[in-house]
């Protein structure tokens, strides 16, 4: 046989071969991070971290800690404004816990006054309603109760339509980088140091946004900030309705197990555990929780088949990221609180408002030092982290603030950048100018 035709013969085989056809057989080449030489050691029962050189990925205009609702804003903001954005998120996909925590409901969209509704998601969050409400099967009508807006979004097409419009605005997404530290110049933040799949690895930024939730920035770079224990909750998701007759339902209803509600996606229900205040920092308590929480979302949908004519009920899906309602929030150059709301003074600084939480039906503004830190330069935060006094956590932390707040602090961000200044000295009415651009709600 000519050689020729042998290496047809095996390309034939290696083509059949089901094992073969996932392998790049091009891919040998060295990796661009390598693994540290110095490692850390242990001396007296006490571990040291080596000082040592740290590869750097990327430089950008606006870096963006944090792939939840917030981030997202922050980075679609920033991008579109024409900052070099880079969004980092230490999982695999966008939305945080509006996705991933499996939260669903949006919630503080607007507010009632002078008789009518009062939208205060505008821009941004307009667009990805629209986006969602194209890709069918994805977000629940508008309209709600007395008139107030609370959009249901499926999940899985919350993180789809997050990506697209987040690419489509020009900033680069980099998932599975988890950050650790800041990169400090004396009293500004210059990147973030990050653990990512290649390895620990730099980004280096003309300006930093923390959207982790966490406040992983805030921490890092010494700016000041309170720390919480919050109720820890956890979402899962009950399939097999479709199959379910009415009376079985009522029957399951009446057996107290309750809905949290219909959703996009008709087969199936969201269900929620509600756990105690637990230290979001805790890693073994975090733990704990979260085996608690999985093994009771198993047995509920176990109890649901235990009624007559709910034999499909199972389990589908079961939150992905813990629902810390709380963690740490940074302490700004301002900080509201309950009062200041109420009293709601414009003070010429307004970058976004609130809506109503369902209880309330009052909207407020969020001044811009709710965004910035009053004691490191360069930094900004945006979504559960920002700055307010502790009766404001459970308003501000909601969905929508969270997506206004991103889109400000964003826009801020790319502003601080283009200019070389610190967000402290970022003129006002420039950021305002650049909101209203991008279609936000500032009072009109
Ligand atoms: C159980 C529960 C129920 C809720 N119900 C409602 C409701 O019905 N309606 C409503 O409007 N709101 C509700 N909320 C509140 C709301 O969902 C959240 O507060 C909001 O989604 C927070 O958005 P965020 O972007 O600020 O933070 P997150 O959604 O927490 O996003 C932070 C992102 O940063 C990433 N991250 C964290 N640390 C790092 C790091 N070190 N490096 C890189 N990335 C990092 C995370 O993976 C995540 O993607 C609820 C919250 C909980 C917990």
């Amino acid at each position: 046989m000519m050689d020729s035709e042998r290496v047809d013969e095996n390309a034939a085989e290696e083509a059949d071969d089901p094992v073969n056809i996932f392998w790049d057989k091009n891919l040998s080449e060295t990796p661009k991070t390598s693994f540290p030489t110095k490692k850390a050691s242990i001396k007296d029962g006490r571990v040291f971290m080596p000082r040592r050189e740290t590869t750097i990925i990327r430089e950008c205009d606006v870096l963006v800690v944090g792939g939840g609702i917030a981030g997202w804003a922050a980075a679609t903001a920033a991008a579109r404004a024409g900052a070099k954005t880079i969004l980092a998120e230490r999982d695999d996909s966008l939305g945080g816990l509006w996705s991933n925590g499996g939260v669903l409901v949006l919630l503080g969209t607007g507010y009632m006054a002078d008789g009518r509704y009062h939208q205060t998601t505008r821009g941004l969050t307009d667009d990805l309603i629209a986006r969602l409400e194209k890709m069918g099967h994805a977000v629940t009508p508008r309209g709600g109760d007395d008139h107030m807006y609370y959009p249901v979004a499926d999940p899985e097409a919350l993180k789809v339509a997050l990506e697209s419009l987040l690419t489509e605005s020009g900033a680069e997404v980099l998932y599975r980088c988890q950050a650790s530290d800041a990169i400090m110049d004396r009293k500004a933040i210059r990147g973030m140091i990050f653990e990512t799949r290649g390895g620990r690895a730099a980004i280096l930024a003309k300006q930093v946004v923390d959207a982790s939730g966490e406040g992983v920035a805030v921490y890092a770079s010494g700016a000041s900030y309170r720390q919480y224990r919050h109720g820890v909750g956890f979402t899962y998701r009950i399939g097999g309705f479709d199959r379910f007759t009415p009376e079985a339902w009522e029957a399951a209803k009446a057996a107290g197990l309750w809905s949290g509600g219909g959703e996009p996606v008709s087969d199936n229900r969201w269900y929620a555990c509600f756990g105690d205040p637990t230290d979001p920092f805790d890693v073994a308590a975090m733990s704990r929780l979260a085996m608690k929480h999985r093994a009771e979302a198993w047995k509920s949908a176990a109890d649901f088949r235990k009624v007559a004519g709910c034999e499909s009920a199972h389990l589908i899906w079961a939150a992905t990221q813990m629902g810390i309602r709380g963690a740490r929030t940074l302490c700004g150059v301002k900080s509201i609180s309950r009062a200041w709301a109420k009293s709601n003074v414009d003070e010429g600084d307004t970058v976004a408002w609130m809506g109503a939480d369902g209880r309330s039906r009052r909207g407020s503004r969020v001044p811009y030092g709710c965004l910035v830190a009053k004691d490191v330069d360069n930094l900004l935060v945006a979504g559960r982290v920002a700055s307010c006094e502790t009766d404001m956590i459970d308003l501000f932390r909601l969905i929508a603030p969270c997506l206004v707040t991103g889109q400000a602090a964003g826009a801020a961000a790319s502003v601080a950048a283009d200019m070389g200044v610190s967000p402290r000295k970022a003129p006002i009415k420039k950021i305002q100018a650049l909101l209203l651009k991008q279609g936000a709600y500032l009072g009109r």
